[in-house]
């Protein structure tokens, strides 16, 4: 059963970036997985999270102006500085967590025509008139290595605190014990 619950796992860590490459994105809406490994005794804990772009330096299209290019380099320096932050395990269990990873994403999507409605909404500077309507994300990949194991322990989010635009939080855990996904909690 482990080795089948491991492999499930492992599928998903690597097929996570083609899947959100396809799918189209929600707007103020971040996505977390967290994964709980098996393998290490739940003492690592592994997140991948993905941040849209517009919530994070302002916009989304890949940047042009110096304006725009510094403007992703501080909203980029932010998000770095603060990412490690927005998660607290109790301190009982001694986690150090590191940042393997941040960088933006690139999507491009077809526009469909006119009658068809769309997943989601375009009033954030994508231009009518073109053909293919570029968005982004940043994602992020995180590590945590503890001294005793994470199950049944409590994760604070402090993500919404940290970034108010951020209305919704998809959260997701893999792990073979289970999870309580609470709206800016997880019970591990
Ligand atoms: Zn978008």
């Amino acid at each position: 059963m482990k080795i089948i619950i491991f492999c499930v796992v492992s599928l998903l860590g690597i097929s996570q970036y083609a899947f959100s490459a396809l799918d189209p994105h929600t707007h103020h809406a971040a996505n977390f997985t967290f994964v709980v490994e098996s393998e290490k005794d739940g003492k690592e804990v592994q997140l991948v999270a993905t941040f849209p772009s517009q919530d994070i330096f302002g916009f989304e299209h890949r940047p042009k102006t110096v304006q725009e290019k510094q403007a992703q380099r501080d909203g980029l320096k932010k998000l770095r500085a603060k990412l490690l932050g927005m998660f607290q395990f109790h301190s009982k269990l001694g986690c150090s967590g590191e940042i393997s990873s941040l960088k933006v994403a690139y999507l491009t999507e077809k526009k469909k025509p006119k009658s068809k409605k769309h997943k989601h909404h375009h009033n954030h500077g994508h231009k009518s008139k073109k053909k293919i309507a570029e968005h982004s994300e940043v994602r992020c990949a995180l590590i945590w290595q503890c001294q005793q194991a994470v199950h049944g322990s409590r994760l604070k989010l402090l993500v919404r605190s940290m970034y108010p635009v951020l209305k919704h939080l998809d959260l997701k855990v893999l792990s073979d014990h289970k999870a309580k996904i609470g709206k800016d909690t997880v019970i591990f």
